[in-house]
C-alpha cells in the first residue's frame, strides 16, 4: 500500500495561451484532477490568458468542454467540476500589445504563489517576460512555466535564456519536459538509489549495453508544418531521449535535491562523444496503400527531415567508457512503445556447458504502455533431460503490483503543475543542461545539413530503416522488438 500525505497550496496559475490545443487536452484536465484531489486550496484561481474575445464564463464553458473530451474518461462528480470552474477566470491579452496587461495586474493578488504558464509560441516568450516586470508582476515570488520547444539550436536556446533571465532567476524558471514526469522514470531514480541490487551493477564492468526506444505509431498528423522544420532528433532525441539517458547513465547525486541531481544530468550530457555519422541513421516513413508518406503528409516533396532517428552514443567517463547505448525514436512504427532496456554482460564463464546457450539478465523500464519494469532473469527449463537454461521476466507491472492507488497515479503534467506550484525544480530542465544538449546535437544536424544527407524511406509499422538493425547488428548486437 501506498501512504500519502497530500499538501494543499492555495495559488494563482496564469495560463498564456489559455485557450491553446495544449491547454485544452492537458493543462485544464490535469489541474481539475488536482482540484478533485484536494490539492487546490481555498482562494486558487487558474486565469486563462490569450488573444480570445471571452470573459469568465466562456472560459469556462471552454474548460468544460475541455475536461469532457480530455478528461481521462474518468468519473467525476459534476459538482465538483462546478466548483473546479469557480475558480476560474479570463483575461483577453496579447502578448505583444499592451491590451490586457494591466486587467491581469490588477486580478492578481500580492504574496499568493502566482505561476506564469508561457503555453505559447517560443517566440513570445520574451516578450512575455518583459511584460510581466513591466506591469509589476514579476515578483521574487512568480513562477514562469516553459513548454517545448526551448529553441531550435544553441543559439536561439541561449537568446531564450537571456531574455527570461532579464527578468526571472533560474530559480523561478520551469522548463518543462512531460517525460520528466511520468511516473516511470522517477522510479528509475528510485530503482536506481533506493535499491543496494542494482547500483554495484551499474557500470560497464558489468552492462554490456543500454538500448532506449521511444517508437510512436502516428505519423506527423496535424503538425507538419512544425514537424518538418524540426524533426525526430530535435523534437524528440535532443529533449525527452537526452533526459531519459541522463537518468539512467548519471552518478548518484549526494540528495534528491533540484540542483544535485541536475549537476549530474549535465555531466553525462558534457561527457557524451560526438557521435560519428556512421553511427547515426536517419529515416523517413513511406506511404502505404491508405496512407501518405512523410514527403507527402508535410507537403513538401523534397524534404530531407528525418521521422525515424537512431544512434550509438558513448560516454566517456569512468563508469561508461566501453559501454554503448542505442537509442532510437520514430513515427508510424510497430507499437507505440517507450522503454529503456538494460542488458547486463553474459557470466563470465558458464557451467552448464555450451548446450546451456547463452543468457543475459535484462531490466527493462517500460515507460509506456503498461509502466512498469521487469528483469529478464535466467533459470532452469522444467523437466528432465539436463541443465537447460531459459530466460524468464521478474516482471512488475505498477497497476499490479500497487492496486488500486496506481490508478490515482497523476499524470505528468499533473505532477509537474503541482511541483511548480511547490517550487520543486528536480524534474525540469536548467537552462545550462538545455544549452549542453544543443551544444551536443548542433554539430550533428550541422553535418547532415552541410551534406544534403537524404534519410533513408522506412515502412510503416516496421522498426524502422534496415541500417538502424545493422547498427547493432555489426557490433553483435540487437535492438529489442518494438511492441506494444
Ligand atoms: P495553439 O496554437 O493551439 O495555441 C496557442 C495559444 O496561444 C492560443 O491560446 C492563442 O490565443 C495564444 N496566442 C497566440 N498568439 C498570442 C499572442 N500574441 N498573445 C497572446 N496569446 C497568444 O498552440 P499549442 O499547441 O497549445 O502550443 C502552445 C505551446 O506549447 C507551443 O510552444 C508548443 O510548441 C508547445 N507544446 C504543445 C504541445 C501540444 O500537444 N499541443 C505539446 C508540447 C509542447
Amino acid at each position: 500500500m501506498v501512504s500519502r500525505v497530500i499538501p494543499v497550496d492555495t495559488f494563482d496559475l496564469v495560463i498564456f495561451g489559455g485557450t491553446g490545443d495544449l491547454a485544452r487536452r492537458k493543462i485544464l484536465p490535469a489541474l481539475f484532477r488536482r482540484f478533485v484531489a484536494g490539492q487546490m486550496g481555498p482562494g486558487s484561481r487558474v486565469i486563462g490568458a490569450a488573444r480570445a474575445d471571452l470573459d469568465a464564463e466562456g472560459y469556462r464553458q471552454f474548460t468544460r468542454e475541455a475536461i469532457e473530451e480530455f478528461g481521462n474518461g474518468k468519473a467525476y462528480d459534476p459538482k465538483e467540476l462546478d466548483a473546479f470552474l469557480e475558480a476560474l477566470d479570463f483575461v483577453t491579452i496579447d502578448a505583444l500589445g499592451e491590451d490586457g496587461w494591466a486587467d491581469l495586474a490588477k486580478l492578481l493578488d500580492v504574496g499568493k504563489i502566482t505561476a506564469f504558464y508561457f503555453s505559447v509560441a517560443p517566440r513570445l516568450f520574451g516578450e512575455l517576460a518583459e511584460r510581466l516586470h513591466r506591469f509589476g508582476m514579476a515578483t521574487p515570488d512568480s513562477r514562469i512555466v516553459i513548454e517545448k520547444p526551448f529553441g531550435r539550436d544553441l543559439a536561439s536556446a541561449r537568446a531564450l535564456n537571456e531574455s527570461l533571465a532579464q527578468h526571472f532567476d533560474e530559480s523561478q524558471l520551469y522548463r518543462i519536459d512531460h517525460y520528466l514526469g511520468k511516473e516511470t522514470v522517477q522510479n528509475l531514480m528510485a530503482v536506481r538509489f533506493g535499491n543496494m541490487l542494482f547500483e554495484p551493477l551499474w557500470n560497464a564492468q558489468y552492462v554490456d549495453h543500454i538500448q532506449i526506444t521511444v517508437a510512436e505509431t502516428v505519423g506527423v498528423g496535424g503538425r507538419g508544418d512544425y514537424y518538418d522544420r524540426s524533426g525526430a532528433m530535435r523534437d524528440m532525441m535532443q529533449n525527452h531521449l537526452m533526459q531519459l539517458l541522463c537518468l539512467i547513465a548519471m552518478e548518484p547525486p549526494a540528495k534528491f535535491d533540484p540542483d544535485a541531481v541536475r549537476d549530474e544530468k549535465l555531466k553525462v550530457i558534457r561527457a557524451l562523444d560526438p557521435v560519428e555519422p556512421g553511427d547515426i541513421v536517419r529515416g523517413q516513413y513511406s506511404e502505404t496503400e491508405e496512407l501518405p508518406g512523410y514527403r507527402a503528409h508535410v507537403g513538401h516533396p523534397d524534404s530531407r527531415t528525418e521521422s525515424f532517428v537512431a544512434m550509438k552514443l558513448k560516454i566517456s567517463n569512468w563508469r561508461w567508457a566501453g559501454t554503448p547505448f542505442y537509442l532510437r525514436t520514430g513515427k508510424r512504427l510497430r507499437a507505440r512503445t517507450s522503454e529503456i532496456a538494460v542488458v547486463f554482460k553474459e557470466t563470465p564463464h558458464s557451467i552448464f556447458g555450451p548446450e546451456a546457450g547463452r543468457h543475459r539478465n535484462i531490466l527493462t523500464i517500460r515507460l509506456q504502455p503498461n509502466e512498469g519494469m521487469d528483469l529478464g532473469v535466467t533459470i532452469k527449463e522444467p523437466g528432465p533431460g539436463g541443465m537447460r537454461l531459459v530466460d524468464v521476466p521478474l516482471d512488475m507491472t505498477f497497476a499490479d503490483a500497487l492496486g488500486p492507488d496506481a490508478e490515482d497515479i497523476p499524470d505528468a503534467y499533473e505532477r509537474l503543475i503541482m511541483d511548480v506550484i511547490r517550487g520543486n525544480q528536480t524534474l525540469f530542465m536548467r537552462g545550462d543542461e538545455v544549452e549542453a544538449a544543443w551544444a551536443w546535437t548542433d554539430p550533428i544536424i550541422e553535418d547532415w545539413e552541410a551534406r544534403r544527407d537524404e534519410p533513408q524511406p522506412y515502412d510503416t509499422g516496421s522498426s524502422g530503416p534496415d541500417d538502424s538493425l545493422a547498427l547493432m547488428f555489426r557490433d553483435g548486437r540487437r535492438w529489442r522488438e518494438i511492441r506494444a
